[in-house]
């Protein structure tokens, strides 16, 4: 089974695909190919408020269903996403670039995980007892109502999943706006939700641009906003849900630290880099794009870091073969590209790549290691969000991490070192959310994943999840006559 490239429309309300042509289009591009696969419209006024509404009315049906009911239909959308892996993952290619290698394993996949593991939790969901003499008192976990999802280009079928399952699994209903970039997983998403049992209007998805997507922020239907997106956005989307008091989950950018010392397996060392600078052509939230070697392995660490780098396959994202892809958009290889500019200017030590992949139509950039990396220079500084590693020397343990604390980022850091006391004692001073000893970007369900400082706030994943999409109710309970001074 494949799915056709344009939609049967561009929303997906209350059970059903919405079309209303008088919004401004969106083109949907191969990033391999730049050429044209769909085209979808940005949802106006009267799609906001129909997804809206029907959200609520999903949300007072839904809410009342038991956690065992709804644990059913999260647990049959996961077997129907699993089922159709390959037509999700087909799509997922052309929608971001991300060759097949990648998205019939970390997409759907991973989404399904998601599903499965939170349909547990649906039927557990319990609240807290207290003996108060005589009295008591009990606390219920409740959902929040109408939850919103602001989508990335990166991952668009796994972020719907991480941000739809414990937000369903506690009884909420989700309105979910992808990247306009990426608009084409989530409508088959919303699909599976129907066929699987969920009400009508359960998991709206509606198109557009930010504003959009800010509209619906502000209004007041919307009890609870989950962000995965850059800082600058964050910061806009977090002030205006904090003025209505508005929930949140921010899971935002990142810079972060990976810290090789010079008893690390180099081998290992070096696949952990690959993995955390070109998986997804850098793409990556988490990456360690700031590889701090030290002096010792230095050398050596670059040769092997370049060598392999450099047979990393690249190609058109639907050849089995090809292993890494373009970046999602014309707007990102110029950024990623401005950056590259920008290192080389600085000073920085170009290593490998350092250009455009100019034997192809698409917006392909070469896999690109710099060395000599100071502090200072901008590629150390700011999220590039491609495959961009730069490689910075240390000499001490004390220097490592507070360097590598010296950014407002705080998403996720890794360290490689064959003394596992020296990686406990450096992980618990470092300023991330998520560590890593000598393994790199793992994030399996069971665990929680977000960021310290600017990089976010709230987590996504595990039992923790649930926190952020419910609140607790506590109920007072008076068994005997009320004592009165009056
Ligand atoms: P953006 O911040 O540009 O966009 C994220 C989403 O927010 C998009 O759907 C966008 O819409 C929407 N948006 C833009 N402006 C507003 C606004 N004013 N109000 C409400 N919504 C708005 O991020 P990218 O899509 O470029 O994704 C890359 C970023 O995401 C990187 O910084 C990356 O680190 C981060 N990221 C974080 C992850 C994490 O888990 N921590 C995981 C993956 C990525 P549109 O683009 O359609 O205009």
């Amino acid at each position: 089974m494949q799915f056709d490239t344009q939609p049967t429309a561009s929303h997906f309300i209350d059970g059903k695909y919405v079309e209303d042509k008088s919004g401004a289009p969106i083109d949907v591009v191969f990033p391999a190919t730049g050429e044209k696969v769909a085209e979808v419209y940005e949802a106006t006024a009267s799609i906001q408020e129909k997804a809206l509404t029907s959200s609520q009315i999903a949300f007072y049906k839904w809410s009342q269903w038991s956690g065992a009911d709804r644990a059913k239909v999260l647990s049959r959308t996961a077997g129907l996403l699993k089922e159709r892996n390959s037509a999700f993952a087909t799509l997922e290619t052309i929608d971001t670039g991300r060759p097949l290698q990648e998205t019939l394993v970390a997409d759907a996949l991973v989404g399904a995980d998601a599903l499965d593991y939170f349909a547990g939790m649906a039927r557990t969901l319990t609240g807290d007892h207290y003996t108060l003499g005589e009295d008591f008192a009990y606390t219920r976990r409740e959902p929040l109502g109408v939850c919103l999802g602001i989508g990335a280009w990166n991952y668009p079928t796994q972020i719907a999943c991480w941000k739809a399952a414990p937000a369903l699994a506690s009884g909420n209903s989700v309105v979910m706006k992808p990247s306009e970039v990426t608009p084409l997983g989530t409508l088959k998403l919303a699909e599976l939700f129907m066929e699987a049992g969920a009400p009508a209007g359960l998991f709206n998805v509606v198109q557009g641009r930010g504003q959009v997507a800010s509209n619906l922020v502000s209004d007041n239907r919307v009890r609870k906003v989950s962000l995965t997106g850059s800082v600058p956005t964050g910061q806009k989307v977090y002030s205006a849900a904090g003025s209505m008091i508005k929930y949140v989950t921010m899971e935002l950018g990142g810079k972060s630290p990976l810290i090789i010392f010079d008893d690390a397996d180099v081998e290992n060392a070096v696949s952990g880099a690959l993995l955390g600078n070109m998986y997804s052509a850098g793409q990556v939230c988490s990456n360690g794009t700031r590889v701090f070697v030290q002096r010792g392995i230095k050398n050596q660490f670059i040769e092997r870091f370049s060598e392999r780098a450099q047979k990393i396959r690249l190609g058109n994202p639907l050849d089995l073969e090809t292993e890494m892809g373009p970046l999602a958009s014309q707007t990102q290889m110029d950024k990623v590209l401005h950056y590259i500019e920008i290192a080389k200017e600085e000073g920085a030590r170009l290593v490998c790549g350092g250009e455009r992949d100019s034997g192809r139509n698409g917006f392909f950039v070469k896999p690109t290691i710099f060395a000599d990396v100071t502090d200072e220079m901008t590629i150390a500084k700011e999220e590039i969000f491609g495959p961009v590693a730069s490689v910075l020397d240390f000499d001490s343990e004390d220097e490592v991490v507070e360097r590598s604390n010296t950014t407002a980022f705080g998403l996720a850091a890794g360290v490689f070192t064959s003394d596992l006391k020296r990686g406990h004692r450096v992980v618990s001073h470092l300023e991330a959310g998520t560590c890593w000893i000598n393994t790199f970007n793992q994030t399996p369900v069971e665990v929680p994943f977000g960021g310290y400082k600017m990089s976010g706030i709230g987590r996504e994943n595990s039992a923790r999840a649930i926190e952020h999409y419910t609140q607790l109710k506590t109920v007072y309970v008076g068994m005997g006559d009320v004592e009165s001074p009056y």
